[in-house]
């Protein structure tokens, strides 16, 4: 999909990579509508054999041009706010293929849920039930619920985004989780519908997902003993995706097929709930962005290149030490004879502000634009207005087309909502 032509001009689909700095500077946002689709459908495709609802992760990626594409394939939403709530149904998400997980849902978020009659809460705490319970209770309706487990297993992850395991916030503990069915199957205004986990991100491996679903399993078997139907099994997202061609080989990466295949070998008899974040958006995502100073370190032997894209625009390198590829948008072959250790980084004041450090990258030109790959994921929505920098224009390509689904925000945007103290406060 991203592709250089013959006169060393890079593509992604029909559209220019360097037009689109053109029409709507930089940095930018990029997004690949056929990829979102195909990602999609790399789960979809098995809704034709099994019973299973697939639930965007839209913490991931929240435009509402992007929730829209997804919607009207039919996917459903995991949400984890009443903000998110609001943007799903706004983009056309059907409220009941909405799941609403979070350790910290309040009321008015839990109020919010009801009213518009969401499918299912993922509850994490017994406090939590009380708090849908009752609210259920005022509104006179029935809270669909299931219990977010925490099945005690390491998924070999970045600890930031391990959420299955023992001594995290997540989930109520495998030891209580009988006790906590038996409690909600007393409750007035609750229905209980399933059981939820998802035991963290970046999984590239099925091991972990096998552990914590037949742990699952055996506790699936003790709740029906007690007579309580479990209909749905909700087995989170977190597969993880290949983010370097050369860190993890292709045949490494666990595809969404295994994954389904091996939840409905423990599971069979009942109805899936997937939730995949990153693996729809993370590779139909980029970060367009452009050189604007070099600099030599000669004795260290490396150089820095400095560019308008910042941590405050892209996290995830300072956040977890992520990499990401990175990209030159004007090919320069395969001669490398004049290739340098690069340090790629962006203009804000902090050490952990870079995008790439130790790249062995061309020679490079104030104003060359790089392209950042796999930014489709926890890239845009994790963004901030940090150091006063406004946020990115988001664009996306559909064929030939390019359509901006976000302005880039100005100087106004910052302070749109802050309050001018005309007085002077009396001391
Ligand atoms: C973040 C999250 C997901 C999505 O995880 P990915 O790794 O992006 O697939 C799914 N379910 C829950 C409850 C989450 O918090």
């Amino acid at each position: 999909m991203l592709v250089f032509d013959k006169n060393g001009e890079l593509f992604l689909e029909h559209v220019k990579i360097s037009d689109i700095a053109e029409f709507y500077g930089t940095s930018t946002y990029i997004y690949s509508k056929k990829k979102i689709i195909d990602n999609f459908y790399s789960y979809k495709n098995y809704s034709k054999f099994k019973k299973m609802i697939i639930c965007f992760a839209c913490k991931t990626n929240s435009n509402r041009s992007i929730l829209n594409i997804l919607a009207s394939l039919g996917a459903g939403a995991d949400t984890t706010s009443g903000g998110e709530i609001y943007r799903c149904i706004n983009a056309g998400f059907n409220p009941n293929k909405i799941v609403y997980a979070g350790v910290g849902k309040t009321k008015d978020e839990i109020e919010y849920a009801l009213k518009n009659n969401i499918f299912m809460f993922n509850v994490e705490s017994l406090e939590e039930l009380e708090t849908i319970d009752n609210t259920a209770g005022k509104l006179g309706v029935k809270a669909r619920i299931s219990f977010r487990i925490n099945p005690d297993v390491d998924p070999d992850t970045h600890s930031y985004i391990v959420t299955g395991k023992k001594g995290t916030k997540f989930g109520i503990p495998y030891e209580e989780a009988e006790n906590a069915y038996l409690i909600a199957n007393t409750k007035k205004n609750i229905k209980i519908a399933g059981i939820h986990f998802h035991i963290g991100s970046q999984i590239t491996n099925i091991k972990p997902f096998e552990l914590a679903a037949k742990k699952i399993k055996k506790i699936v078997d003790i709740i029906e003993k007690n007579k309580i139907k479990i209909s749905y099994v909700n087995c989170g997202g977190g597969l993880g995706i290949q983010y370097s061609k050369t860190s993890v080989s292709s045949e490494e990466i666990l595809t969404p097929k295994l994954l389904i295949d091996t939840m409905f070998t423990i599971f069979n008899d009942k109805t899936l709930i997937f939730e995949p974040g990153r693996s729809i958006m993370a590779n139909a995502g980029y970060l367009l962005t452009k050189v604007i100073y070099r600099k030599n370190i000669i004795n260290n032997n490396k150089r820095f290149i400095i560019v308008d894209a910042g941590m405050n625009d892209l996290i995830r390198p300072a956040l977890y030490g992520a990499y990401h590829d990175i990209i030159p948008v004007k090919n320069h072959g395969n001669n490398l004879k004049n290739n340098v250790l690069t340090d790629i980084v962006g203009p804000i004041c902090e050490n952990s502000d870079f995008i790439g450090k130790d790249r062995i990258l061309p020679v490079l030109s104030q104003n060359d634009l790089l392209l950042v790959t796999c930014a489709g994921a926890y890239g845009s929505a994790m963004s901030s207005t940090y150091n006063s920098r406004p946020l990115l224009a988001e664009v996306l390509v559909d064929n030939d087309s390019l359509i901006l689904i976000r302005k880039r925000g100005n100087y106004s945007d910052l302070t749109s909502n802050e309050i001018y103290l005309k007085k002077r406060i009396n001391k």
